[in-house]
């Protein structure tokens, strides 16, 4: 039978999860969560410590299989833990490198060692992931991708250069996308496991435009054992792909986590333009606030296309599309309702969402996909 989110099955987790959520949202320190973007240190220090506390509580893995300590249970009931955390407004989980990609990618395509080591401490929170891909001159051409991994006695040896890896400098493993073979260049390209303690690992930190330095330049030029590479040798770009398979569960959980998100800006904007705002502000609120809406019921009909077992680039690319967006818009009216009381606040999260249309795909990049695969435009 076809799973829904109007489902009586989902009432019922839904109403266990609000219970609970309710209730947390009124302990400390969740309920006294500082005024900072998602990004910040001290806030990453929060959510890290939320991460933690999902496992201990028995929420973290809600759809892993119970044999490595998950929940067994589907995306939908992903997605409502989700949009009950953001409703009770509650933090972000900080891991989702390893909650969205790298588990999902272990479950899916590692081997039964690799599964009984890497994934435990994921759900845990006793492992941060980071993600490998982004070089010079290999962003949104990531199939230009250098780094090398040649095969050694012992394992392989990897050299190269990555750039703009968020959460390095806390990562415990990386996600890393290398060259192996001549072949095409999608065709030559792999992925790697890579302890990031390995010897021979240098991280240098980038300051960004909010003063802070959340993401790095990272030089490999180090060995990693044999059973660090996933899957096949040259099955790298379909495990790296936006469209990758395991990619799909993951693109509309992590769009709900930015709805999460888009819930607690959009909280703090009624709050203050409530108290200062404009007419202007007040209309322009509203009409975020049935976008915001609008997004959440886009979300649910992406789970369920994607367990319907449809292919879904284009509309994996308009989710991501429409929470960027809807994110800065909410940081330009927090800017627009001038409110004395939170102005640092707004001035330092508009900086902070700049980042949001770039990461993870730049716009420009989707809106190619959403051209060519959902509309059949000509390139
Ligand atoms: C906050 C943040 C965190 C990030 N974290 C990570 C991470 O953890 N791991 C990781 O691997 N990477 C990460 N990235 C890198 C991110 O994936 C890349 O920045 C992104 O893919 C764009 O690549 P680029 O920066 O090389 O820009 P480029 O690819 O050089 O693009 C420059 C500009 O040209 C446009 N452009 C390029 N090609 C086309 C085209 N064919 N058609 C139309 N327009 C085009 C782009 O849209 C962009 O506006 C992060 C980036 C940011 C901002």
């Amino acid at each position: 039978m076809l799973r829904t989110f109007l489902g009586p099955q989902a009432s019922t987790f839904r109403e266990e999860v609000r219970s609970w959520t309710v209730a947390t949202a009124k302990q400390p320190p969740w309920t006294q969560l500082p005024l900072l973007p998602d990004d910040h240190p001290d806030m990453l220090t929060i959510r890290r410590a939320w991460d933690r506390h999902l496992w201990e509580s028995g929420w973290a893995g809600l759809s892993w299989p119970e044999e490595h300590g998950g929940r067994g249970l589907g995306p939908i009931e992903e997605v409502i833990f989700q949009e009950e955390c953001a409703r009770a407004l509650l933090p972000q989980p900080a891991n989702t490198i390893g909650t969205h990609l790298a588990g999902p990618a272990v479950l899916a395509h590692g081997t039964p060692e690799q599964r009984a080591t890497l994934i435990r401490p994921i759900l845990t929170a006793q492992h941060f992931w980071c993600e490998g891909f982004s070089e010079p001159e290999a962003g949104s051409d990531l199939a230009a991708v250098r780094t090398r991994a040649e095969p050694t006695a012992h394992g392989w040896a990897i050299h190269g250069q990555k750039i703009w890896t968020s959460f390095a400098t806390y990562a415990d493993y990386c996600y890393l996308l290398a060259r192996t073979g001549a072949g095409s260049r999608k065709a030559g390209l792999s992925i790697f496991l890579v302890d990031m303690h390995s010897p021979g690992i240098d991280i240098h930190p980038i300051r960004q435009l909010s003063g802070h330095a959340q993401f790095s330049q990272v030089f490999f030029d180090t060995s990693v054992p044999e059973s660090s590479l996933l899957g096949e040798i040259g099955e790298g770009w379909a495990l790296s792909s936006l469209v990758g398979s395991h990619r799909v569960g993951g693109a509309a959980l992590g769009a709900s986590a930015r709805w999460g998100d888009i819930c607690r800006l959009m909280d703090r904007l009624e709050g203050c333009c409530a108290r200062f705002g404009t007419t202007t502000t007040a209309e322009q609120i509203s009409a975020a606030a049935q976008d915001v809406e609008a997004l959440k019921w886009q979300i649910r009909i992406v789970t369920e296309l994607a367990m319907a077992g449809r292919a879904l680039a284009a509309e994996q690319s308009t989710l991501k599309l429409i929470w960027s967006r809807l994110l800065q818009d909410c940081s330009s009216l927090g800017v627009d309702s001038e409110c004395p009381e939170h102005s640092d606040f707004w001035r330092e999260i508009f900086l902070d969402l700049r980042r949001v249309t770039i990461a993870g795909g730049t716009s420009q990049i989707l809106r190619n996909v959403l051209a060519t695969n959902l509309l059949g435009l000509p390139r």
